[in-house]
């Protein structure tokens, strides 16, 4: 098998429309692309491809998923053979090892919590745009801070409604096991209660554009209630190891050979909106190694932009790092 790191590695390097224009012509419209399905015959394009989500997505035929999905479904290849196609596409030398019953248990746990992520996340922009309280909440907010309807279901927002178990009664009714819905922290301990509410939300996306964690921003003035509450830390989510935006980031940041580290998830969001795209937080932490690490593997170029002091707010700190030296 393909060790879990390298296969991450793989995961973390692909670029679905790289994928997809190998064997179909793409062109842009708006922040998708689009071209003629090659799973079913069409004259007009109904294939849509979103390198925002990594993913691609027929209106046509319905075909939909990741770029493995499109080589297994493109190519008839297996899962491996997939992966080991995009590792020589990215130039990853892969060194194949007998894959142990632990590792096994671990991937298939990894998986398990990406898919309740993905319900949560689906939920949360359900409230956001079809509820009374999510608009009139939560959709308002992120429209008076500038953002448009595109940005905004890009970067996975969404609402945590004031109700006390919506969430894990909604989970509970699709099926979801409600122990993994404890396990990345959409419920408190005894799993009875959603643990984000009253919130708008923000999905905070591994380097291959999965859910792996939330942000939750208070809607209300209550000094008593934190500002920001993030999901815990789970084999899919290591604070000190993730950049918030990165996903979104990383493309941009490699085309121009900079990273600029923002304070926060605001932040992040607007300036990609205003086309400024290479821009990353640490997301509650001071930066950390690990996050050095992960922008040295893009660029060696940093540039950290934080506010000032609030009372002041007359300049923003600006420093350049050359990571090379570090
Ligand atoms: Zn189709």
């Amino acid at each position: 098998m393909i060790p879990p790191k390298q296969v991450q590695e793989i995961l973390d390097a692909v670029r679905i429309e790289d994928v997809v224009q190998e064997f179909v012509t793409l062109r842009k419209r708006g922040v998708n692309m689009i071209g003629l399905c090659p799973f079913h015959g069409e004259k007009t394009p109904s294939f849509n491809v979103s390198p925002a989500r990594n993913i691609f997505k027929c209106f046509g035929c319905g075909k939909g998923g990741d770029a493995v999905t499109f080589l297994r479904e493109h190519e008839n290849l297996t899962y491996v053979e997939a992966l080991r196609w995009l590792a020589r596409k990215y130039g990853i030398d892969i060194q194949e090892v007998e894959r142990s019953p632990e590792q096994v248990a671990e991937l298939q746990l990894a998986d398990s919590l990406y898919i309740v992520n993905d319900f949560a996340l689906q939920h949360f922009q359900d409230q956001l745009f079809n509820t009374d309280e999510g608009k009139s909440v939560a959709l308002s907010y992120f429209k008076q801070r500038g953002l448009r309807e595109d940005t905004i279901r890009a970067f996975g927002l969404g609402y945590a409604p004031e109700q006390r178990d919506l969430l894990v009664r909604r989970a509970k009714a699709t099926g979801h096991n409600n122990d993994l819905i404890r396990k990345v922290g959409l419920s408190n301990q005894d799993g009875t209660r959603d643990f984000f509410r009253g919130r708008v939300m923000f999905a905070i996306h591994n380097l291959s554009g999965k859910v792996a964690a939330f942000a939750g921003r208070t809607m209300s003035s209550d000094k008593t209630i934190p500002k920001y509450i993030n999901s815990p830390e789970t084999e899919i989510y290591v604070k000190n190891k993730t950049l918030y935006g990165a996903f979104q980031a990383k493309k941009a940041i490699r085309q121009q050979d900079e990273c600029i580290l923002v304070e926060g998830y605001m932040d992040v969001i607007s300036l990609h909106q205003a086309g400024i795209e290479n821009a990353v937080a640490s997301s509650g932490t001071s930066l950390t190694e690990g996050q050095l690490h992960l922008i040295k593997r893009n660029t060696n170029n940093l540039k950290i932009i934080y506010d000032g002091d609030p009372a002041v707010k007359l300049r923003c700190v600006v420093s350049i790092l050359r990571l090379n030296r570090i």
